[in-house]
């Protein structure tokens, strides 16, 4: 899976000699939980409404990501509806690849 990436250069003297592109490691954002991130929780206020989607490419610090455990567990604010796309989502993904 594509996440967020960091350049990595190694130099020779004189040259570069590479360059590898490594994924960083993004955790839950669940306090005390340090399972890897395989969901993101958007909340669509004036709605009152919440998806549940997969991880995206690239990491944003304003939205929640969750290991499977706490996605798994989560439960919308009462008066909210929750949109579960993740199950769709790997579907399309199986197709695709
Ligand atoms: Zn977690």
């Amino acid at each position: 899976m594509v996440r967020g990436w960091v350049l990595i250069l190694a130099f020779r003297p004189g040259t570069v000699t590479a360059m590898t592109f490594v994924e960083p490691h993004r955790s839950c954002s669940r306090p005390m939980c340090s399972r890897d991130a395989e969901s993101v929780l958007l909340f669509e206020y004036s709605d009152r409404h919440v998806v549940l989607g997969t991880l995206r490419p690239v990491a944003n610090p304003n939205i929640l990501e969750l290991c499977s455990i706490h996605a798994d567990r989560f439960s919308p604010p009462l008066g909210w509806s929750l949109d579960d796309q993740r199950a769709e989502t790997a579907v399309h993904a199986d197709v695709t690849a």
